[in-house]
């Protein structure tokens, strides 16, 4: 069965290195050698190779919120997969809906990106999701769809089992509104129906694919006691350790018990 997967996006947080690495200190103390759910941390990039030591000995994973598609060469203020190899990452996002609608990153950019992720080794956290006005306009299965066959283009099946998704819709992120587990476990449904059919049955049923939207230690339990929800991509919850731990415990009840 799938391993729960529970991420912490700190987007542009904390406001200093100093504040950064004992946000990692705590997330590392409360985790301690807990390995029945997976756990990650994804900071600014300017802070990973501080935090990097810091998580040493744990089974924290370390992770980037973006990167260049290019190995090197003239791309002023971008980052290489190589680099965050070397500052410790093991982790990516790609395709934050941050990024996708405020930086204009389309789904070809996504997936130019998945590919050099892949090929430097890191495990890439990739978001789909809709906006409200595609979800009032009962578009959010076309619009998954749509993101899922671009982004996830030119992948062999066995890649695809080492990629883990994140459903965000995107009117959930940051605005304390959360899809209902109902509402999201639907989601999750349709998108491992669209894995299958495009990778395989077996392929389908590897897939990690994380829920992410104003994901809260309170409603962290029911969100991932459904089928196909594999665990939480968290940010405004991520930058409170006991927020964060919280989830992650609501996680580890939701293993102990089994998902039936
Ligand atoms: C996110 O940034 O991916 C996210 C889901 O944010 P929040 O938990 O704050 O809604």
């Amino acid at each position: 069965m799938r391993t729960l997967f529970v991420a912490g996006n700190w987007k542009m947080n904390p406001n200093s290195a100093e504040a950064a690495v004992a946000l990692a200190e705590a997330v590392k103390s409360g985790v301690g050698q807990a390995v029945d759910v997976r756990v990650a941390v994804c900071p600014p990039a300017i802070y990973l190779s501080r935090i990097d030591p810091v998580l040493a000995g744990s089974p924290i994973g370390l992770g980037a919120q973006n990167m260049h598609a290019k190995p090197d060469g003239a791309y002023t203020g971008e980052i290489s997969g190589a680099m965050l190899v070397d500052a410790g990452c093991t982790h990516v996002i790609l395709g934050h809906s941050e990024r996708r609608h405020g930086q204009g990153e389309t789904d070809d950019a996504v997936n130019g990106k998945l590919h050099a992720a892949l090929a430097a080794q890191l495990i890439p956290i990739v978001c789909i999701g809709e906006t409200r006005l595609e979800r009032e306009s009962d578009l959010t299965e076309d619009v998954v769809a749509r993101q899922l066959e671009h982004s996830l283009a030119g992948l062999s099946p066995e890649q695809m089992a080492g990629v883990v998704l994140a459903y965000e819709p995107v009117w959930a992120i940051g605005t304390g509104l959360t899809a209902t587990p109902q509402q999201a476990q639907a989601v999750h449904a349709f998108i491992r129906r669209q894995l299958a059919a495009k990778f395989g049955e077996a392929t389908a049923a590897r897939v990690v694919v994380q829920y992410g939207g104003s994901v809260k230690a309170d409603n962290a339990a029911e969100l991932l006691a459904c089928p196909d929800i594999d665990g939480a991509l968290v940010g405004g919850a991520s930058l409170k350790p006991a927020d964060f731990l919280g989830i992650i415990e609501a996680g580890q009840s939701v293993t102990a018990k089994g998902k039936g």
